[in-house]
């Protein structure tokens, strides 16, 4: 059986950052499910999809595609049919109309089976929204990081000026706050703090301080 740590929480507390380093300090396969659902936003919005009333086309393209994690240097890579997608999959069309999409059952039952294949035969260290909750209930460590809204959009608008992507601090606040209260009232996979998760509000500290205080966590676990 292997080892697994889910971490679950909205955008912007630093969930994608630090799975990252602790996977690398740890050990872990490190897999980010939202650039999963981020894949077949993607390709829904090549094939000319741009909103969530064509369902039953939305589940088919999620069907068909073929969606890999790779792994280069310890950089995670999204690879869409063949073709690496990770930059392509933060633009704000992806962003605008990844929780729609993924609020659809089927297209959460093809992604939940496919992430639980990934940690199969890996032990690994799995970041989302129901990672906890749903795709592993009985992981080994389950957190919830929080962080205020507010503090949460100054993040993620300092990520995208460093990633040269084009928005202003009002439209990722406004975002943010639209994808939160889509994520909390999915009828299926909706962000929730699992009752056994521990919680860990980020706000006032460093991403060196979270790391750390997760670190602790998984260690005192991996040791029992
Ligand atoms: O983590 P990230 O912000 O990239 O996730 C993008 C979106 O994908 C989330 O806002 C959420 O709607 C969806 N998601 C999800 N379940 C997950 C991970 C992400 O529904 N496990």
């Amino acid at each position: 059986m292997s080892f697994v740590v889910a971490i679950d929480g909205p955008a912007g507390t630093g969930k994608g950052t630090i799975t990252k380093l602790i996977a690398k300090e740890m050990g872990l396969l490190n897999i980010d499910t939202g650039a999963m659902y981020r894949a077949i936003t993607l390709e829904c919005l090549q094939n000319g999809i741009s909103n969530i009333d064509d369902k039953e086309k939305i589940i088919d393209i999620a069907k068909e595609c073929k969606i890999e994690i790779e792994h280069i240097e310890e950089e995670q890579k999204i690879i869409l049919n063949g073709k690496d997608v990770s930059r392509e999959i933060r633009s704000k069309e992806v962003t605008e109309l990844v929780s729609p999409i993924s609020s659809i059952p089927e297209v959460r039952e093809i992604m939940v089976n496919l992430q639980r294949k990934m940690a199969e035969s890996k032990n690994v260290i799995m970041e989302g929204r129901d990672i906890t909750t749903v795709v592993f209930p009985n992981a080994d460590v389950k957190i919830y990081l929080d962080a205020d809204v507010e503090e949460r959009a100054k993040r993620r608008y300092k990520e995208n000026v460093e990633k040269g992507i084009a928005s202003t601090y009002e439209e990722v606040l406004e975002a943010i706050k639209n994808r939160d209260e889509n994520d909390r009232n999915k009828k299926v996979g909706a962000l929730k703090i699992a009752d056994d998760a521990i919680v860990i509000d980020t706000t006032n500290m460093s991403i060196e301080e979270v790391k750390e205080n997760v670190k602790a966590i998984i260690r005192k676990k991996r040791i029992q």
